[in-house]
């Protein structure tokens, strides 16, 4: 029986690239947390980037989450069926005065950047086009150039405080209050050229609208938590408990990663692995 208290989980790949070890890891270990919880795992779809979202590649992903024996409740949703939502919640931002038009190419911004770099290790934005005025803005959007949309961060920040978040341990028992630091994102990008979201803007959205009361996902997002905060806060939407897992990193220690071409689960099925043996390789099994 489903409750309004009943946790709810998801996984939330992106069929950008085949998976790999790590994507098990955390799909089995949400599974995992989800059943000791009492919870269910939703299967999210992160497919809003359509150039590099293929079908095909989306079809090996569930063949591949399948053979491992993940499991979730219901259908799976793709991201790409929810683009009115962003649409809307950009427009509020937009409205609010939170957002604005960004026309610089990468290599302006790198031209412009100083030597800081964001927690991921990109420049942060110079704040170029934070300072047109409304007739170079009108200009430009009159002019059809291509551009983005960026979260003036320190006007964000002037409305939620410093956020915090609240991170639950491996035992799922301890829960540590996190303090963030947004201003090290600098104005994130919240709707791209090309699509009319981001990563930031339709992650908040969709777990707020699935009820997602526990956020598990990989260390390499722990920072990215802060600007999630944010919008959370700005957006009025209801805060989750996150759980940041260890990642799975190969013989250098390196994180596995789709754009390092690390060895897939597609490779790996076919040099004859077992499922029960990538379910072992990553403990669990
Ligand atoms: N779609 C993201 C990824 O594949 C994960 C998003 C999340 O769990 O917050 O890295």
């Amino acid at each position: 029986m489903t409750t309004k208290t009943q946790p709810v989980l998801r996984f939330a790949p992106s069929p950008n690239g085949h998976l790999h070890l790590g994507h098990a890891f955390s799909a089995l270990l949400t599974n995992r947390i989800a059943h000791q919880l009492g919870g269910r795992t939703l299967l999210r779809i992160e497919d809003i980037d359509q150039a590099r979202c293929t079908p095909e590649l989306l079809q090996q992903m569930l063949d591949d989450l399948d053979w491992i024996g993940f499991e979730h409740d219901g259908e799976a949703t793709k991201q790409s069926d929810n683009f009115d939502r962003y649409r809307t919640a950009a427009e509020t931002l937009k409205q609010r005065g939170l957002l604005y038009p960004c026309f610089c190419s990468r290599k302006q911004i790198r031209e412009n950047a100083d030597a800081r770099t964001d927690p991921d290790g990109a420049p942060i934005y110079p704040g170029t086009c934070r300072h047109l005025s409304a007739d170079e803005i009108s200009d430009k959007l009159a002019k059809n150039m291509p551009h983005s949309y960026r979260l003036n961060m320190q006007k964000a920040l002037a409305q939620t405080g410093t956020p915090t978040w609240m991170e639950m341990e491996a035992d799922l028992k301890t829960i540590h209050t996190i303090n963030t630091d947004p201003m090290a994102w600098g104005d994130v990008i919240l709707v791209r050229k090309d699509t009319p979201t981001s990563y930031h803007l339709s992650v908040v959205l969709d777990d707020a609208v699935q009820h997602i009361s526990h956020v598990t996902r990989g260390k390499d997002l722990y920072f990215a938590t802060a600007i999630h905060r944010v919008l959370q806060i700005v957006l009025d939407l209801p805060e989750p408990l996150y759980h940041h897992h260890d990642l799975i990193r190969d013989e250098a220690a390196e994180k596995l990663s789709k754009s390092k071409k690390a060895q897939s689960l597609k490779e790996l099925r076919q040099q004859g692995w077992s499922a029960q043996q990538v379910r072992a390789a990553i403990g669990m099994d």
